[in-house]
């Protein structure tokens, strides 16, 4: 499958390293330890400037989602159709993600998800959710 892939940015260099290693790290503060997602330099909360990488659960909530029908890049023609999931981790920061390709799932808002890393080489790695395995009674 083509991917489009992110530009290669400073600020979010650990994000992607962490990822190619099949783990999902975010951006966390130093001083009070609020994470944060996007990366960058300053604390939302507390204003500290100071900064390290950590292991979140992987654990969401979606909150909202859509499917794409028309490819909004060249390299996603073949693609097309895929879902694009906006969720909260469990940690706090909202996401914007999707579902593996090709996956289906009967989603709705609040479902509870879980990250799938999906390696497209040594590289490369994207963080998709799926939903909680559901425990059969
Ligand atoms: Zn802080």
């Amino acid at each position: 499958m083509n991917i489009v892939r992110p530009a290669d940015e400073l600020l979010d260099q650990p994000f992607w390293r962490h990822l190619a290693a099949g783990q999902l790290h975010l951006n966390a503060c130093e001083a009070c330890g609020a994470f944060r997602h996007p990366p960058g330099p300053c604390c939302p909360k507390c204003r500290h400037i100071g900064e390290h990488w950590a292991p979140v659960s992987g654990r969401a909530t979606l909150q909202s989602y859509t499917t794409v029908r028309h490819p909004v890049h060249d390299r996603l023609t073949s693609a097309v159709p895929y879902v694009v999931t906006l969720v909260r981790l469990a940690e706090g920061p909202r996401m914007i993600s999707g579902i593996p390709p090709g996956e289906r799932y009967d989603l709705k808002v609040g479902l509870e998800l879980e990250c799938k890393v999906i390696s497209y080489d040594a590289r490369f790695a994207l963080p998709f959710f799926v939903p909680v395995a559901q425990v059969q009674p």
